[in-house]
């Protein structure tokens, strides 16, 4: 039999696309023949574990940082300020309510399984042919069509739509197979690196680890600084995590691989100036001088890292009594300016998102389909544009999946 369209990759931008481009057919008045496959056993594994279960699935925030790709402008001719309101709106016609959280959008339930409910749900009444455990093994084009083998037969299709997903979280199903199969069919594909995932520091963190503070951090790129973000840093042992190290992770990540010097710089205390902190400890050392540095450094920060910083400044022991005004500077700077120089980012296990993957520009942003094979579509996570934390990576992988399905020649 020949497909209208055949969907490698069943995660939120292979279900999305084969649900669009089934209802497009219908609503042409034609009869779609889709088969969607899936090399794990269950649709959407993957969407069960994001946002903490939750799903944090698309943010009305959008501005130029949300997006990171070598082909800087193309995320933006495809997110547009209404892509949120797309995605509220598909879901609503599959059933969902979305809720807001200060632009921040999550199914009404807070609960992913909702998602994959309806989007398996949706796939079985448009009676999308599913086929579980089945891998996509390579593409052949026969006669101007793709003829796809798996590891349990192969099928012939008109459309072909890759939504395989990247290299991140392989137990969920994040592999290479993406990239392999479009690279068989002539595209470039730009390394994949992990992506939105903690940062191992050359500092031993062991003393902090398990601390959790409010802080800004600034990635710094052969002492230049590239970033900056604002929110709660949580340390392990072996560096630095939280949300806002996974979006420093992106491009630290990509300047690693590059082999240059890359440093987060830790604000401890962001609304207060080295002023306020040295004006601070030195009416701390009148009112006080026989009590210790510690005693002085927890009234500001969190008693780990009033440890760290005075470990590190052999002043542990110290009466605040005893110290001078050079050491208040000293404590004020490394509150304000804490150096942690950056050896790797994590790997694919510890990954979210694989960034880099398919060049982009080999791609039409309209429609998702390849300028190199006409007929065929590539979407979601396996293309080389990475979102921040906060739902954008969801909201590209949906967005996408729509252009695809609504590009398909039939
Ligand atoms: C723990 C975690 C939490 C996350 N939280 C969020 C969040 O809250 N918000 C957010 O925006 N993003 C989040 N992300 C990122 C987001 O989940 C992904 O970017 C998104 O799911 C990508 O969608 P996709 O459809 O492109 O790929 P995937 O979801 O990876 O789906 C690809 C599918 O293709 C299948 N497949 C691959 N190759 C083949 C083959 N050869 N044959 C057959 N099937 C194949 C895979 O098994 C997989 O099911 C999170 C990621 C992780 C790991």
């Amino acid at each position: 039999m020949r497909y209208d369209v055949v969907v490698i990759g069943g995660g939120m931008s292979g279900m999305t696309a084969a649900i669009r481009a089934a209802s497009g057919m219908r609503s042409r008045g034609k009869t779609p023949h889709i088969l969607l496959l899936e090399k794990n056993k269950k649709l959407g594994k993957k969407l069960y574990a994001t946002g903490n279960g939750k799903c944090n699935l698309a943010n009305r925030n959008l501005d130029l940082s949300c997006y990171e790709s070598e082909n800087e402008f193309f995320p933006y001719k495809i997110m547009t300020v209404n892509s949120c309101n797309e995605v509220e709106a598909f879901f609503r016609q599959l059933g969902v309510m979305l809720r807001d959280d200060h632009g921040y959008l999550y199914p009404m339930s807070m609960q992913a399984s909702s998602i994959v409910w309806a989007l398996s749900d949706r796939i079985r009444a448009e009676k999308i042919e599913l086929h579980l455990s089945e891998k996509a093994e390579s593409v052949k084009i026969q006669d101007g069509l793709y003829r796809v083998y798996t590891d349990q037969g192969s099928y012939e299709t008109v459309n072909l739509i890759l939504a395989c997903g990247g290299a991140a979280a392989p137990k969920l199903g994040g592999s290479l197979s993406g990239y392999r199969l479009a690279e068989s069919l002539g595209h470039t594909v730009i390394q994949p690196l992990p992506g939105l995932c903690k940062l191992k520091t050359k500092e031993d963190c062991e003393l902090l680890n398990g601390v959790r503070t409010g802080a800004e951090a600034a990635l710094y790129i052969d002492d230049k600084l590239y970033m900056t973000e604002r929110g709660e840093l949580q340390f392990t042992a072996e560096g630095l995590s939280g949300i806002m190290i996974f979006n420093l992770s992106v491009p630290a990540a990509v300047y690693l691989k590059q082999n240059e010097n890359v440093s987060v710089v830790v604000d401890f205390l962001p609304d207060l100036t080295e002023p306020a902190i040295i004006s601070y400890l030195e009416s701390f050392q009148s009112d006080n001088p026989d009590r210790t540095v510690l005693a002085c450094l927890n009234g500001l920060l969190h008693e780990k890292i009033s440890q760290y910083i005075s470990k590190r400044m052999n002043i542990s022991g110290k009466y605040t009594g005893e110290l001078d005004k050079h050491t208040f500077y000293e404590i004020a700077k490394r509150m304000k300016r804490c150096i942690f120089p950056v050896i790797s980012s994590g790997s694919f296990e510890e990954a979210q998102v694989a960034c880099k993957g398919i060049d982009t520009m080999q791609i039409n942003p309209d429609t998702m389909e390849s300028r190199i094979q006409p007929n065929l579509f590539l979407t979601g996570e396996m293309l080389d544009v990475t979102g921040k934390c906060g739902g954008y990576n969801l909201m590209w992988a949906v967005i996408t999946g729509i252009k695809a399905g609504n590009g398909i020649h039939i």
